[in-house]
């Protein structure tokens, strides 16, 4: 039986060495198991790629892909999954904030076949800013509302999967993807195993404020159409705030005869401001939706790679 552990990496050329010799560990402990180490370097800028390489030269278990550029982690991953081979398949963060300790216990599970695929979820977000962990929690309740399958909070893409499961999930052929949602969707026994969360080893996180604010509204629109209903919801809630107010006017003017005085010149502003705002969220809304039709359409790869370990 084989496993395959992909790895993405983006600028980890401090946390690599720490990352390969816990997987070391894991598979000096498993040793009844066979395993691949597949590093993806997502365009990396500093020396990521000679890392990997050092391991590959000294380790043959060790494989490797190398984008042009950065493509991100979901690209990353994606590739991986598309290069692994094994008969289990997981994925984890290069900056040991996905504990490789967690594995034997994960491969266990499968063993006893209590699930199809182990996920892991943080129950703690220390050592995170205080604003990211509540816009984070903020976005799961918002998009589990509106969304069929639940995307747990605190979810991890660090996860074991079957064999079965991964080819499910490289079925599915989108461009624009939203791996939690995904994962969701696919289906198949999850067993959840939480842990605390932990700082990163070594160097930086890759997301800013700004990244992960499109991380979430790519996660909704790629997941669901329900903004769309939002936008007519709402639409046709001002219209009839509208109508109701024509009504009242028609009743003062007409039958009650009172005129105001004053030009409404005031209330006027507010309601064009009002619609006019409405008017523009219900088109941004269908841009946005527009926007990802478009892209699909191209059937652009998802990467482009500019190296890669022979099979
Ligand atoms: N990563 C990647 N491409 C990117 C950004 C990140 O492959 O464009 C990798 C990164 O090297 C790490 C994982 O994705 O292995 C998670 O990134 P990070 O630790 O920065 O995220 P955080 O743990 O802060 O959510
Ligand atoms: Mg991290």
């Amino acid at each position: 039986m084989l496993i395959s552990l992909i790895v993405p990496c983006y600028n980890e050329e401090e946390s690599l060495p720490f990352l390969y010799n816990a997987l070391c560990d894991v598979r000096n402990e498993e040793s009844t198991y066979g395993f691949e180490f597949i590093f993806v370097n997502d365009g990396s800028s500093d020396k990521t790629a000679s890392v990997i390489k050092d391991f590959a030269d000294k380790d043959p278990d060790v494989k490797y892909i190398f984008f042009s550029r950065n493509f991100g982690k979901e690209a990353a991953m994606f590739a991986g999954l598309q290069k692994a081979k094994g008969d289990m398949v997981a994925i984890m963060d290069a900056d040991m904030q996905d504990p490789p300790s967690l594995i034997p216990s994960m491969i266990r599970s499968i063993e006893n076949d209590e699930a199809d695929i182990v996920a892991s979820r943080r129950v703690s977000r220390e050592g995170e800013p205080r604003i990211r962990s509540f816009f984070a929690r903020m976005f799961y309740k918002i998009i589990n509302s509106m969304i069929d399958v639940e995307i747990a909070d605190g979810a991890r893409d660090f996860r074991l999967m079957k064999r079965q499961v991964v080819d499910a999930i490289l079925e599915l052929s989108e461009r624009q993807r939203f791996s939690k949602g995904i994962f969701a969707w696919v289906g198949f026994r999850t067993k959840w195993i939480e842990f605390v969360n932990t700082e990163r080893v070594a160097g930086q996180t890759k997301w800013s404020f700004w990244k992960l604010f499109k991380y979430a509204i790519d996660g909704i629109v790629s997941f669901t159409t329900a903004p769309l209903r939002l936008a007519t919801y709402v639409g046709f809630g001002t219209a009839l705030a509208g109508f109701v107010y024509l009504i009242y006017y028609f009743i003062r003017a007409i039958i009650l005869r009172i005129y105001n005085e004053v030009p409404g010149y005031p209330s006027l502003l507010c309601f064009i401001l009002f619609i006019g705002g409405m008017i523009l969220m219900a088109l941004g809304i269908l841009g946005e939706y527009m926007g990802r039709t478009f892209i699909e359409v191209k059937r652009r790869p998802l990467y482009i790679k500019s190296e890669e370990s022979e099979e």
